[in-house]
């Protein structure tokens, strides 16, 4: 199946009598008919349901849509993105660790690492996505554990080299984890150019909607934990909380990494999303395919006018011709990148704040990648609790303006950013 197919298909296949769309299933518990079915169960034995924290029929059949897009061998959806992004290091790095970062990822993926899983007794080192081959390979350590990136960073709108970060990560026998919230498997699918774990804020394009807040974590089931058993002691050993059962012998390479976020981290954090929230990320997801294409073929003309007008002092777009990432972006992906543009204006932040007072279409909100054209201020909001310096590292300028182009007719989009940007002049 094509991806624009595996958007509607993927998943659930209904059978003679059943419900075209997926069936909400709306239980915290499921019923046997003897302890010892359940037993099965809980001894990871058999394969089945009994309470919705650890897992729902509706949640799984929209992580396997999820799964198919990437191209992984396993998925499970969690209730944000932020969990995923916690889910998805957590369960491969504990106190005593270290990780690798990219200094450009997401401000609260940065939170995440750099205050919260610091206090846990993880070690993080954040690498410039730019830098030397000499200086990534001087940030591993003997306890590094992963390698984090993101497709396109948000809100810097800087192109990851997944490639070259994979081959650093696997040579030291860790995998890399990548974030592709913005790129969404319909323009990158990471796994294909080595990525090991894929992590999303479904929030973003995949619901795409503005309605559900969610997460999802893929496994391409292809990183060989045995092989570096003594990095990954929880995958490779036995787990006393699970009647001492070793992941990656019982469920191998496919399903070990997914099966214990769901049973250990799943089960203690609870960040489970409902099965109704489910069930409108999988609205979402069945238009995602020609929603990322308008957003892109919108955002590419929008990136263009905004170029060539008077009272704009840079427009950062990897779909632009001459923006730095341009031919990384045609690589990584040919077909378009996101509907995500920064720039500046003319006559710094103050021009700035009111060039957005004065957008009518466009909406001031802390969201990015849904239907309706929005922007940001990030210095004064999403990245307010960073340094200068911080912020520099991060990619993010202070008179830079995130706007998230919608799907809205083009010609109003640009208009609207028009008649603002002439009223912020004055
Ligand atoms: C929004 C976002 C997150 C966090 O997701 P939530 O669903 O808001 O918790 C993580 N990564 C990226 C790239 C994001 O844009």
């Amino acid at each position: 199946m094509q991806q624009e197919t595996k958007c509607i298909e993927a998943g659930y296949t209904p059978k003679n009598g059943e419900p075209r769309m997926i069936p909400i299933v709306q239980s915290t518990t499921f019923k046997y008919d003897t302890s010892a079915d359940m037993g099965k169960l809980f001894d990871l034995e058999a394969e089945g349901y009994f309470y919705s924290r650890l897992q729902n029929p509706t949640n799984d059949m929209v992580a396997a849509k999820i799964a198919a897009l990437e191209g992984g061998s396993a998925a499970m959806l969690t209730s944000s993105g932020q969990a995923a992004t916690f889910f998805s290091v957590f369960n491969i790095a504990g106190a005593g660790d270290h990780v690798i970062a990219s200094s450009t990822i997401y401000g609260g993926s940065f939170n995440l690492f750099n205050v919260t899983m610091r206090k846990m007794g993880i070690d993080f080192t954040f690498v410039d996505p730019e830098c030397s081959d000499e200086e990534l390979e001087a940030a591993f350590k003997p306890n590094t554990k992963a390698v984090f990136g993101e497709t396109i960073a948000n809100p810097a709108l800087i192109v990851f080299d997944i490639e070259r970060f994979a081959k650093a990560a696997h040579k030291h026998g860790v995998p890399l984890i990548i974030d592709n919230t913005f790129a969404t498997p319909i323009n990158c699918r990471p796994f294909e150019w080595g990525a090991d774990i894929v992590t999303h804020s479904t929030t973003k394009y995949m619901d795409g909607h503005d309605s559900t807040v969610g997460g999802a974590i893929v496994d391409s089931g292809n990183f060989d934990w045995m092989a570096h058993a003594d990095k990954f002691p929880g995958l490779c050993t036995p787990d006393e909380s699970y009647h001492g059962i070793t992941y990656a012998e019982k469920f191998g390479k496919e399903k070990a990494y997914i099966t214990k976020a769901t049973v250990q981290l799943m089960r203690d954090l609870g960040a489970v999303p409902s099965a109704i929230n489910c069930y409108i990320l999988n609205l979402g997801l069945e238009s995602m395919a020609v929603r990322v294409q308008r957003h892109c073929e919108n955002a590419q003309k929008v990136a263009e006018f905004l170029n060539n007008n008077e009272n704009v002092s840079y427009v950062t777009y990897p779909g632009l011709t001459g923006d730095k990432y341009y031919d990384r972006a045609k690589k990584y992906m040919p077909n378009g990148t996101c509907g995500v543009i920064s720039f500046g204006v003319k006559g710094g932040r103050k021009t700035a704040e009111e060039f957005m007072k004065n957008l009518k279409l466009a909406i001031i909100a802390t969201h990015v990648a849904d239907a309706h054209t929005c922007v940001l201020h990030p210095a004064s909001s999403t990245h307010r609790q960073m340094t200068d310096e911080e912020l520099l590292a991060g990619g993010v300028k202070a008179d830079m303006v995130r706007l998230s182009v919608g799907i809205e007719n083009v010609n109003d989009i640009i208009a609207d950013l028009k008649q603002a940007l002439e009223a912020a002049k004055n």
